[in-house]
């Protein structure tokens, strides 16, 4: 059951978060609580990037099971203001989600939209060529120094700068319940030179993030209180992830250390919970740990069993909208013939409203004719897939099932998957 305070009332509980059980190694359950309610981990959070969830109605995503909301600082920042969101009463009261919320710190948008959306992000050009860099046909449009990020706004050219402390500003404006701390994203594509570097000066703009952080939480001593997570880079280097968590575990600004950790930036898939395992040895037991987004069903696996606790990801809501369903037997779109006269649901004893509701050929026809409930409908259940699929994890890690239920799980899901 979700805890959730009625009708969005804030509690005076402070930030904390309670390990509840235990697997052999990092994996644990365990109750994050805020001041917008509480959060039982492993948790998927779903993303509304502009303070929606692109299709869906708050009072949907309460009815799909999902607990917390992230939402983007850069986006907000540009669009509408800050400003009109802490005039609103914060994130949740301006969008109407009275559970938990996040920002992230805008450093992930800032680099990859100003030098290209899903382009390799480098920050260090020597011995690259321009097209390991930069979106084909796009000026480079971010740049980093030791003080911050200045961008290009992919929306109107204007030019704007980031550094840890103005992030932090947005981020206390913006009102979450979970903020993160401002920090260098590098990809794998960066020399181990760049890499050290950049945990050098993640590890220096943290330690102003949680100095800005302490002056804005007394300043702004009215509301409620924002809980801070420190960023852990270090790319595919087990030395670095090592040094990176255990610098960001061990500092304390001001009498304030960090409430939880992001475990960010570049991550093999291949060595996901090995790299998630050298950070969990480094961090505090008693402080949360959230992946930043993944959302594939192995992925989220080896992330729990290696001491993730929460995890972020746009991918169901941007795959549903292009018409590809997530079913425990795997992905299928929707698009195809096969769904035409297909009268059933989009999955076989799914729970969501639209399963309940609609026939997978009345979605085929809705996309075929190219209706936006289409987005609604199928958002809805890849969301409730995705925040089942954690909770079901969640439910096995308690009984004391894990492994059954992983290997029970990612054998439907990979071996026999659907291609109708
Ligand atoms: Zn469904």
């Amino acid at each position: 059951m979700i805890e959730r305070l009625p009708g969005g009332e804030v509690s005076d509980a402070p930030f904390a978060f309670d390990v509840t059980s235990r697997l052999d190694g990092h994996g644990r359950t365990g109750t994050i609580t805020t001041p917008h309610g509480s959060i039982e981990t492993p948790a998927f959070i779903v993303v509304g990037t502009k303070a929606t969830v692109k299709a869906v109605v708050p009072e949907a995503l309460t009815d799909l099971g999902a607990q917390a909301v992230l939402a983007n600082a850069y986006h907000l920042y540009l669009q509408p203001g800050s400003d009109i969101i802490d005039e609103a009463g914060g994130l949740g009261a301006f969008m109407n989600w009275p559970g938990p919320t996040f920002t992230d710190s805008g450093g992930f948008q800032v680099m990859s939209l100003g030098s290209g959306f899903k382009k390799v992000l480098a920050m260090d050009t020597a011995g690259l060529g321009d097209d390991d860099v930069i979106a084909e046909g796009k000026s480079r449009m971010a740049h980093v120094d030791d003080d911050g990020v200045t961008f290009t706004s992919h929306l109107n050219g204007d030019k704007h700068r980031f550094t840890p402390e103005i992030s932090l500003q947005i981020q206390h404006r913006l009102g979450a319940d979970i903020m993160f701390a401002f920090d260098e994203l590098t990809t794998l594509m960066n020399t181990r030179p760049y890499q050290e570097r950049s945990v050098e000066r993640t590890h220096a703009w943290a330690i102003r993030c949680l100095a800005e952080h302490q002056r804005l939480t007394v300043e702004r001593a009215d509301k409620p209180y924002q809980a801070l997570f420190g960023v852990v880079q270090g790319a595919q280097y087990e030395d670095l992830r090592r040094q990176a968590a255990r610098g960001l575990a061990e500092l304390e600004v001001d009498g304030r250390s960090f409430d939880g950790f992001g475990l960010g930036g570049a991550l093999e898939k291949e060595n996901l919970g090995t790299i998630i395992g050298w950070m969990s040895d480094e961090l505090p037991e008693d402080k949360p740990r959230h992946l930043l987004g993944i959302s594939e069903p192995d992925d989220f696996f080896a992330a729990i069993a290696a001491g993730a606790d929460t995890f972020d990801c746009v991918n169901p809501s941007r795959v549903a909208r292009n018409a590809a369903i997530y079913t425990a037997d795997g992905r299928y779109n929707i698009n195809t013939a096969a769904s035409r006269r297909a009268f059933v649901p989009l999955e076989d004893d799914c729970d969501c409203y639209t399963c309940t509701h609609y026939t997978r050929a009345y979605l085929h026809h809705l996309f075929k004719a190219r209706e936006i409930l289409s987005s609604t409908l199928a958002t809805i259940h890849n969301e409730r897939f995705t925040v089942r699929l954690v909770d079901n994890i969640r439910a096995a890690m308690r009984a004391g099932d894990f492994d059954a239920y992983r290997d029970e799980f990612l054998g439907r899901f990979y071996s026999r998957r659907v291609t109708a």
